[in-house]
């Protein structure tokens, strides 16, 4: 029987697990393990055993017996169902002040209900969001633990441990309570469709001007020393200059058109939408994927419709267009950003997390999928003012003032060419949305009053109205 000698455990030990187990042993902690499948620890401790201690169990209870009081276990399974499963089967083996922390892609509302339901029985649930994939889970992901603060005086120093570091500063702090962490991940994930989406339309834009992909795997490296600088940049150059080695074409030319998606975007859209915020470059973004997949109604389409006759652009236009496009990627990338944060803002305040923003900024800026130059521009940003908005922090509305003729130019020119850019122009329109003066809601207004009589307000005085509209037909 098993003594109780590992700081913390790992549940499920797929390749999120197993990773996360690793980073944890070369870490110094000696680390219990335990899969469904007893195969796959064995095969853990038998190829990775000498990395650092181990303590493998092929039954749950001796799992937690194996653990040092309070105990802290990662979750790391599928999702939904299964996540439950696993819960149900944990409870009559835990004591009190034990932490539980799920660490996989978990709605947030399912965490909500966890952590309460385990609060009930003097468990700490903590769902945590954890970014990087598999080589984040084994070098250092980006962690963002929710759930109760006392339970992140214990839990949190290990995932500090060994999460990654800016400049010795830990990708990992408290969200805040309940379902904060995953909240945040979810939005992450969101940012993380929006940032894909401008990048696919940045290389559409330059592609269809004549530029090879080899040549844009070039631009894309140049844009990466200045301050698009990010991981998602850096890989689109690896992924453009990538051959196929059976057709020796770039890879990107033979893989198929049809983007495929796990949720997370979705939610964050969906929930955007019951929240009231607008996300509109997340939405476009899910919807340039789901549209990717419709491959019989795009090919009714493509039978039946027509673009315009292409440019062709020489030497110096090209050039142009280059910058133009770096500066609508640039821009577009700040405004998803913008949107992204006012939804966990918006959340935050609904459901009373106190979500500090400049900290969510600070552990995304390493570790994460959308690490990037950017966040810790905005961190500073953040920290330093009171925003309503990420737009009108000081050196973002600059920064956006100067992108804007390139970034209109660009979009001007897709439009043109017959080239979609649905990220970029909700992006434009929101900016253009957001600084306007006056909106024409007032004329929406007015209609909603003359067939509904739903009623408005009037800018000159308080109150509220309803004309009698029979006397103007
Ligand atoms: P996964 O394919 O999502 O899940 C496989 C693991 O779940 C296996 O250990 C499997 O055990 C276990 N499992 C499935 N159903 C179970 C049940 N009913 N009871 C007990 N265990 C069950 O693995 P993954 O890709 O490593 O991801 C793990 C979690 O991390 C997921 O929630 C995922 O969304 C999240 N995540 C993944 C990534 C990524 O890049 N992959 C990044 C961030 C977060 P058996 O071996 O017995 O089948």
């Amino acid at each position: 029987k098993a003594t109780a000698s590992a700081q913390i455990g790992v549940i499920g030990l797929a390749v999120m697990g197993s990773n996360l187990a690793r980073n944890l042993a070369r870490h110094g902690y000696s680390v219990a393990l335990y899969n469904r499948t007893a195969a796959k620890t064995e095969e853990l401790v038998a190829a990775h055993g000498d990395e650092g201690t181990f303590v493998p169990s092929a039954e749950l209870a001796d799992f937690v017996a194996s653990l040092e009081r309070p105990r802290k276990m990662i979750i790391m399974v599928k999702a939904g169902g299964p996540t439950d499963a696993v819960i149900e089967s944990l409870i009559p083996l835990l004591e009190e002040g034990d932490i539980v922390v799920d660490g996989g892609n978990a709605h947030y509302e399912d965490t909500r209900r966890r952590e309460a339901y385990l609060r009930d029985k003097g468990l700490h649930f903590v769902g945590a969001g954890i970014s990087g994939g598999e080589e984040g889970a084994l070098n250092g992901p980006s962690i963002m633990p929710g759930g109760p603060a006392e339970s992140y005086v214990t839990l949190g120093p290990i995932l500090e441990d060994i999460s990654a570091k800016v400049d010795g500063e830990p990708c990992c702090t408290h969200i805040g309570p309940d379902g904060a962490g995953h909240f945040v991940k979810m939005v992450h994930n969101g940012i993380e469709y929006a940032d894909m989406q401008f990048i696919a339309e940045a290389y559409d834009i330059l592609r269809s001007a004549g530029f090879s992909a080899p040549e844009l795997a070039d631009v894309f490296s140049e844009w990466n020393t200045g301050d698009l600088d990010s991981y998602l940049i850096e890989i689109t150059a690896d992924v453009l200059r990538h051959v196929d080695a059976e057709t020796g074409k770039p890879f990107v030319d033979v893989v198929a058109d049809a983007a495929a998606q796990k949720g997370t975007g979705q939610w964050t859209v969906q929930i955007a939408l019951e929240l009231g915020v607008p996300v509109n470059t997340i939405a476009e973004s899910v919807f340039a994927r789901s549209s990717s997949g419709h491959t019989a109604l795009r090919e009714a389409a493509r039978a039946a419709l027509h673009g315009p006759h292409r440019e062709a652009s020489d030497a110096a236009q090209r050039a142009e267009l280059v910058e133009n496009v770096r500066q609508a990627l640039w821009a577009s990338k700040v405004v998803a950003y913008a949107q992204g944060l006012d939804q966990i803002r918006t959340a935050s305040e609904q459901f009373g997390w106190d979500i500090d923003i400049a900290g969510v900024a600070k552990i995304w800026r390493a570790g994460c999928i959308i690490r990037a130059r950017l966040l810790e521009r905005i961190r500073s940003e953040y920290a330093a003012h009171n925003l309503t908005t990420l737009l009108e922090a000081p050196s973002v509305a600059a920064g956006l003032e100067s992108s804007q003729a390139g970034w209109r130019a660009a979009i001007t020119h897709a439009v043109a060419n017959g080239v979609p850019v649905p990220g970029f122009s909700a992006a434009l329109a929101y900016y253009d949305t957001v600084r306007a003066e006056r909106l024409p809601a007032s004329l929406i207004q007015g209609l909603r009053d003359f067939f509904g009589a739903h009623t408005y307000h009037r800018v000159d005085k308080p109150g509220v109205f309803h004309t009698e509209w029979s006397g103007d037909r």
